[in-house]
């Protein structure tokens, strides 16, 4: 076979999987060439290449999609071969032809591969007739509804619906009568023909709790194909993973020689090259079926690193230069345990609604059997345009206890401030019991947030903070306001009150403020000692209650994001949230930390509810700084030119209706 020299790779792709692709081919000793869109203009994969190329505006279809452009970013920087990443151009035939064409070494099966598997049915097809066991359904060209209809009745239901195009868990529909069949027919075409550009549809009978397990396999040019042994991805939601690991937890080493078999047969027949996963559905008893045939490198891709202990992007660039596999199937084995999560923008307490914002803290840490592969760090912009998976969490182990413990504790120890996660969800069901049972089958999560939501042990029940967070959150909010709220005399010390949002719950919080010691706070008529050992930002560590423990903060604007175990809150002060009610009565506080551009105010002016005082710049933005009180200016602690913290005091106004306790 003839080698495939090449020097210069170009990423197709972005977030972690481009940063991870990086990482491996710089250390082969390749030039690397990332290609970014608009809203990827500062991003983590952008900076991590030795070159990046401007692709287009931020929407897929007119950067990370669009061929031509791709082709002549690799055109402009001399990059002689290109690796698709998963998702995206990753199994498009069109793409691996067009870099064929063009002179590139695509990094990736043959287009007649990938043209063959991306068809469902006619991948299904191929498997059958080497062998493999696939559910029992309908595939065929004719998609008349009175057909469909016809095999639904023959297969039973309950039944699936697929685009036969389809992927990443779209198209997809279940039904459980006959009489829902016309509107899942409609809807799954709409899908299909929206995400696809083809409604061609399938039927299949529906397997019930199912789990989900591939096998990683692996081709080269001179006709070696080997398994890499299997992943278990039965935690999905909405029918997309979110929890892998390998070994699977249910197979003996009988069932794993099956099913390892069936993916050899299949990578054969397909005369299949570089890096490609087989997946199955199995039911209760462990019968396996076919679902098909990912023919790229996968995202749960690291478990399989972890405990074979290879670097399956360097075997991809080996067989894509047309060297032979690294290793012959029995020198593969499986040691240990490895279990990765997918960290992702998403409010899972909210049907999984993915947020989109700043990143204003993260900063995962490696250790020992602990693997992070992100996409963002702290400053990144999480956009709406592309996947809300942010990172991955990777945990390895002596057995699957370790893994799940250290994996765990690894989430809880990379709190990302800023927005919302999945983070507190994933630890939560890591410790759940169900996990440790192995008893998630795909469909579990679905039907706990059906029924669970309000079940305060469910990993759906959404955190609250506990009146230590918020005698912390009080803590902080003190000491960089400097007493920002209500304050008064109460006869041995100052005692001040502060209102706090989170959530959509305000609590009011007071506290005593001594020379010295811990601060007093009572949160709900409980009081609580809270000391701040050491406060910088995003490193708190505090002492309540005689227990010494670390917490991450980072402040936007007036609000405090806080994270304290596995779980993350934002703070702000109700007055404060909105720049124009900056304003708590009689004392005007700052809103935002930023610049005082204008102080307009003077002492003893009278001034009326909604005058602007002050004008602070902050995050390029101006922030009015307003009286929400009619009266007369006291004083003036704001001068023009100066860098102001959130919660400062600028203004004290007496006001018409002043309140006799007021000082
Ligand atoms: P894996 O089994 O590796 O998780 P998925 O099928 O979930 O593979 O897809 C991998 C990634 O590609 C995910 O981020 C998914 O959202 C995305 N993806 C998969 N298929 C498509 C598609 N047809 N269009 C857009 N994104 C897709
Ligand atoms: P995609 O290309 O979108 O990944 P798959 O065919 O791989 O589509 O199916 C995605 C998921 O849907 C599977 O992981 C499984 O959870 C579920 N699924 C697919 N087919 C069936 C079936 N026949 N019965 C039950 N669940 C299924
Ligand atoms: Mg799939």
């Amino acid at each position: 076979m003839t080698a495939r020299r090449f020097r210069k790779l170009l990423i197709a792709n972005r977030g972690e999987i481009a940063c991870r692709i990086v990482r491996t081919a710089r250390a082969m000793g390749y030039r690397t060439v990332a290609v970014f869109s608009d809203a990827d203009a500062d991003a983590m994969h952008t900076r991590a290449a030795d070159e990046a190329v401007r692709i287009g505006p931020s929407p897929p279809r007119e950067s990370y999609l669009d061929i031509a452009r791709i082709l002549d970013a690799a055109k402009k920087t001399g990059a002689d071969a290109i690796h698709p990443g998963y998702g995206f151009l990753a199994e498009n035939a069109d793409f691996a032809e067009a870099c064929e064409a063009a002179g590139l070494v695509f990094v990736g099966p043959p287009a007649r591969v990938i043209r063959a598997m991306g068809d469902k049915a006619a991948a299904k097809a191929i498997a059958e007739a080497a062998g493999l066991p696939c559910v029992p359904g309908y595939r065929g060209e004719d998609q008349a509804d009175a057909r469909l209809t016809a095999e639904a009745a023959a297969i039973g239901f309950p039944l699936l619906v697929k685009a036969v195009a389809g992927g990443g868990g779209r198209g997809i529909r279940a039904v459980h009568a006959a009489a829902e069949l016309p509107d899942a027919l409609a809807a799954a075409q709409r899908e299909a023909k929206a995400a696809f550009g083809d409604d061609r549809l399938m039927l299949e009978r529906l397997i019930e709790r199912p789990r989900h397990l591939e096998v990683q396999i692996f081709g080269d040019d001179h006709g070696n194909v080997v398994h890499l042994f299997e992943r278990d991805c039965s935690t999905q939601r909405r029918r997309q993973k979110i929890i892998e690991e390998a070994p699977s937890p249910v197979l003996t080493p009988a069932h794993r020689e099956r099913l390892t078999g069936y993916a050899v047969a299949l990578a054969q027949a397909a005369g299949y090259r570089n890096a490609g996963t087989v997946e199955f559905i199995a039911d209760a008893d462990l019968t396996f079926y076919f679902l098909e045939m990912n023919t790229r490198l996968q995202v749960e891709h690291p478990v399989t690193e972890m405990v074979v202990g290879v670097d399956l992007v360097d075997w991809q660039l080996r067989v894509a230069a047309g060297e032979p596999l690294p290793l012959r199937q029995d020198e593969i084995a499986m040691r240990g345990h490895a279990i990765e999560a997918r960290l992702c923008a998403e409010d899972p307490y909210d049907g999984f609604r993915p947020q989109a914002g700043t990143v204003i803290h993260f900063a995962p840490q490696e250790r020992g059997g602990i693997r992070f592969d992100t996409g963002v760090e702290t400053g990144s912009e999480v956009s709406p345009w592309y996947d809300s998976m942010v990172a991955k969490a990777i945990a390895g182990g002596r057995d699957r206890l370790e893994a799940t413990r250290r994996l765990a504790s690894a989430l809880e120890d990379a709190p990302l401030l800023g927005l919302a996660t999945n983070r507190e969800f994933l630890v939560a069901l890591l410790r759940g019991e169900a996990f440790d049972r192995a008893e998630i089958a795909t469909t579990t999560l679905d039907d706990w947030a059906q029924t669970a939501a309000h079940d305060a042990a469910s990993p759906f029940a959404r955190p609250r903070p506990s009146p230590t967070d918020w005698a912390l959150a009080a803590a902080l909010s003190a000491e960089r306001g400097g007493g920002a709220g209500e304050w008064f005399w109460s006869g041995s010390a100052f005692d001040f009150s502060l209102d706090l949002t989170c959530g959509g719950e305000t609590k009011r919080l007071t506290y005593t403020r001594r020379r010295s010691g811990p601060l007093a706070v009572a949160v709900d008529g409980e009081r609580i000692e809270i000391a701040l050992i050491e406060n910088a930002p995003p490193r708190i560590v505090f002492e309540a209650d005689g227990v010494r423990r670390r917490a991450a903060a980072a402040w936007q604007g007036a609000t405090l994001h806080l994270a304290v175990d596995d779980a993350a809150f934002a703070f702000a002060e109700p007055d404060h949230a909105h720049a124009d009610d900056a304003a708590d009565g009689a004392r005007i506080a700052a809103p935002v930390a930023g610049l005082l551009v204008k102080v307009l105010a003077e002492p003893g002016q009278a001034v009326a509810a909604g005058d602007t005082l002050a004008i602070i710049e902050a995050m390029k933005m101006e922030t009015r700084v307003t009286a929400l009180a009619s009266g007369r200016i006291a004083a003036v602690h704001a001068t023009a030119g100066a860098q102001v913290a959130s919660g400062a005091l600028l203004f004290e106004i007496e006001t018409e209706d002043a309140p006799a306790d007021v000082r």
